[in-house]
């Protein structure tokens, strides 16, 4: 059990009541029409139903011989059956030919399955040897093993039936989706359509990363790995750069992100109680700020409000707190955007292997999460600053202490939000 702390700073706000403020101001996602391979990462907006059976005829699942059972039913190593073949029948064929009884047609691996043939005889169980392609087939085959009645025959309709819904909505389009959606002839789909979000970073410290670093200055880190981030989740970004600490700039640079009718604005810094931390201010002029104070750790400067009439999280300046802010804040925004259920976590269950501290905010403490002797174990991976991106780059996994919780020994168990999730 966690060292507890009942006292609570009354001026921040708790993180899931933040998250269900921020998330009412987004209703229901935008639906779009696009052609299935360009539907990678998409979510489906309608339930797809096959307008034909899979397989659409009934074909083999080897190449071999297709034969009649009463043929073969006694073929054996020491006395095998002898049959004619009466014909070739490759893939993408129609060889209208019933086979009668002491006859067997070669047939290809998808090749339409002749009348009266009941079984494919691969030809690995013939005296067939499979020569190079274009090897014309024998005139007759020697069958060395007998096969069970429809072995190796795909029946029509096996896979897939018509009017069977084989996807539905609100499934994410993977190529393997994007696969079965062409086999059966789906080129086009509605799916939600994807959210678009302006970014920018403000500080007059900012550069950008080709730039050579000056005395005070640093290269912008945030632009880059938020952009990462919206694209990772499935977002459209418009960038809108570095802007100073300035008011009127920064009040320009808003105007743009409403020209372009995005969904939501993301910034990162200028939200805190510095002396140039103008953001709020021009948020609350031209919009409304709802809340700027959040209870966790790092991240605590989190602002959320609208600017003339669109949605507006303003991070915190610090990479990590920058970072976790957008997992906590922003993906939830994207993935109820995209149709998905915002607050799917991939979590585990893990053991510290040191004990973890925190000052009683809802902690997220980078960390490697690893299995050993049958359970999933925790490390820190470094200094927990705020600043230091190397321990964020570190971890595979953000381990949550619960607010309220300052400390817990080793051996404790807790939960472990895994960052390698693409949803
Ligand atoms: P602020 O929220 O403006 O007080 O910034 C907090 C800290 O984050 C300061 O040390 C900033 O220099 C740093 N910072 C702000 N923006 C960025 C950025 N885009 N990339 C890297 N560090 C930043
Ligand atoms: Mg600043």
């Amino acid at each position: 059990m966690g060292n507890l702390s009942g006292e609570q700073n009354p001026e921040l706000l708790d993180v899931s009541e933040a998250l269900e403020q921020i998330l009412k101001c987004f209703s229901t996602p935008g639906i779009t029409k696009i052609a299935h391979s360009f539907s990678l990462g998409f979510v489906l907006a309608e339930d797809i139903k096959s307008e034909i059976d899979v397989p659409s005829f009934t074909n083999s699942a080897m190449d071999g011989f297709a034969v009649r059972m009463d043929d073969i039913s006694q073929a054996s190593k020491n006395q095998p059956v002898v049959l004619d073949v009466v014909t070739d029948i490759p893939a993408g064929e129609l060889v209208d030919i019933r086979l009668s009884p002491g006859q067997a047609a070669r047939i290809m691996t998808g090749a339409v399955i002749p009348a009266d043939a009941e079984a494919v005889v691969p030809v690995e169980l013939t005296d067939f040897v499979r020569g190079s392609p274009g090897t014309a087939a024998p005139k007759s085959v020697k069958i060395y093993q007998k096969v069970n009645y429809g072995d190796n025959i795909r029946r029509v309709g096996e896979d897939i039936s018509i009017g069977d819904i084989v996807l539905r909505k609100g499934e994410r389009i993977r190529p393997q989706e994007i696969g079965l959606l062409s086999m059966i002839g789906v080129s086009n789909i509605l799916v939600y359509s994807k959210p678009k979000i302006a970014i920018f970073s403000t500080g007059d410290e900012l550069l950008p990363v080709d730039s050579p670093l000056t005395p005070g200055k640093i290269h912008d880190a945030n632009t880059y790995s938020l952009i990462a981030l919206i694209e990772k989740y499935g977002g459209d970004v418009y960038n809108l750069g570095i802007v100073p600490d300035d008011p009127l700039i920064l009040e320009k640079c808003l105007d743009q992100a409403l020209s372009k009718s995005v969904d939501l604005i993301v910034s990162s810094a200028g939200v805190s109680v510095g002396a140039y931390d103008y953001l709020r201010e021009v948020i609350n002029r031209y919009g409304k700020l709802n809340f700027w104070r959040v209870n966790m750790r790092p991240g605590k400067p989190v602002a959320f409000g609208e600017f003339r009439g669109i949605p507006f999280i303003g991070l915190p300046g610090n990479p990590v707190s920058a970072f976790i802010g957008f997992e906590v804040f922003v993906r939830p925004v994207i993935l109820k955007l995209r149709g998905c259920d915002p607050l799917q976590r991939k979590l585990r269950d893990v053991r510290l292997l040191e004990p973890v501290h925190s000052d009683g905010r809802e902690s997220y403490l980078r960390v490697s999460v690893y299995p050993e002797n049958g359970e999933n174990v925790v490390k820190l991976t470094g200094h927990q600053g705020s600043g230091n991106l190397l321990s964020l780059v570190q971890a595979n996994a953000l381990l949550l202490i619960p607010s309220g919780v300052k400390s817990l020994p080793r051996g404790a168990k807790a939960q472990a939000w895994m960052l390698d999730d693409c949803f």
